[in-house]
């Protein structure tokens, strides 16, 4: 009996991926079947980066269409193609950009920079070309944490170049002002110099981009969340019953703007003894998971209290720079999987393909 697409699109329809929670055949991520004699090739083409992942995958097609009688030869290809998302209906899409992502939280402290520098570093190092905007106005810290020191400059003249760093684009506006003067500024000028720190920055080609939102609900994220194009909105926050409860507050500004919560990271959720591996919850236990079933948000991942890691990004080499296989980037590798398999899942951008329609009365 030949073998037939079919014949391979059922064997390959076992085949769950994790962070899809679907098989790749209803994610229409087969591509290329090619059937020569008994021979079969195919491409898997995932939609979010995953370089650490593409061996797995590709053995676990290789064994699925491995059970299809008869079959010779196997070739799987896995790759990945990254799109541009549906953001909030609003907003226009930012020039060399395809999807921007807010990672917020409710107060300050939580650890929302430390997480967006090392999800930004696992989202490059599994293939994804990722900028970060440090919009943190009341403490602009990518700075220090990616070991920055120097400041931008205009190749062309008009839009300012971001500081490449350990493979990310990065902007600040920490760069643009000194150590006094966010205090004195006003909500709608903090809104309108981010505004145009996003839109003026020549970001080159970025799948993603992170901003490191001010913490907090205030005019400056409501204005921030209605004007960003925003494919979706991440909330940090520690397990602590007064840290959720601020967290909660970000999470229901973002659905009130229609923001897609794309989940939730518990950051500091436990300290692991190094000497004897006891677990201790100083910060209480399971604040953010709790959160995320509370209010149907998906749980992105748990971070745990890492005094190394502290020191790391308080010395300019984030954890996932300093220790590509260590721990923490795994950690941070599979939350960047889990957040960026659920954007692969969301509909299309197609404000690029049509035009604004004007409607003229006569
Ligand atoms: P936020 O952006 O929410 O204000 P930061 O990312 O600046 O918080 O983190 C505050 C401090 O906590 C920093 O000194 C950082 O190094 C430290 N920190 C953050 N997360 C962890 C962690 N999981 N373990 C140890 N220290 C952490």
């Amino acid at each position: 009996m030949a073998i037939t697409n079919e014949h391979v699109l059922d064997a390959i329809s076992g085949v769950i991926d994790p962070n899809l929670n679907t098989d790749y055949v209803s994610a229409d991520a087969v591509k290329d079947i090619s059937i020569q004699g008994v021979d079969v090739s195919l491409t898997i083409e995932l939609g979010y980066p995953a370089k650490s992942l593409h061996d797995e995958i590709a053995r676990k097609v290789r064994n699925a269409v491995a059970t299809i009688g008869g079959v010779g030869n196997i070739i799987i290809q896995v790759t990945t193609n990254i799109i541009a998302h549906a953001f909030q209906t609003g907003p226009r899409a930012v020039k060399g950009i395809k999807n921007i992502i807010a990672i917020s939280s409710g107060k300050g402290g939580v650890g929302k920079s430390t997480a967006t520098a090392n999800l930004a570093l696992a989202l490059a190092s599994e293939g994804a070309r990722v900028g970060v905007l440090d919009a943190d106005i009341y403490g602009p810290s990518q700075p220090t944490i990616m070991g920055v020191s120097e400041l931008p400059v205009s190749s062309d003249g008009k839009r300012v170049d971001p500081i490449e760093q350990y493979g990310l684009q990065i902007m600040s506006i920490g760069f643009m002002m000194d150590d006094v003067q966010p205090l004195a500024w006003r909500a709608p000028m903090v809104t309108q110099a981010l505004m145009q720190l996003l839109e003026q920055t020549a970001w080159k080609g970025l799948d993603y981009l992170l901003i490191d939102m001010p913490p907090g609900t205030g005019d400056v994220q409501l204005t921030l969340s209605q004007k960003v194009p925003l494919t979706g909105a991440v909330v940090v926050t520690t397990p602590q019953e007064i840290a959720v409860l601020d967290a909660r507050k970000g999470l229901m500004m973002f659905q009130k703007m229609h923001v897609d919560v794309l989940g939730i990271i518990e950051n500091m959720s436990a300290w692991v003894c190094p000497c004897c591996g006891e677990i201790t919850h100083i910060f209480g236990q399971d604040g953010g998971k709790r959160m995320s079933e509370a209010y149907g948000v998906p749980s992105l991942g748990q971070i745990p209290i890492n005094a190394v890691m502290c020191a790391q990004t308080d010395g300019g080499v984030p954890a996932v720079a300093a220790d590509p296989e260590g721990l923490m980037a795994r950690i941070f590798r599979d939350i960047a999987h889990r957040l960026t398999g659920l954007i692969a899942q969301k509909p299309k951008d197609r404000t690029g393909i049509f035009p604004p329609i004007k409607v003229v009365s006569s």
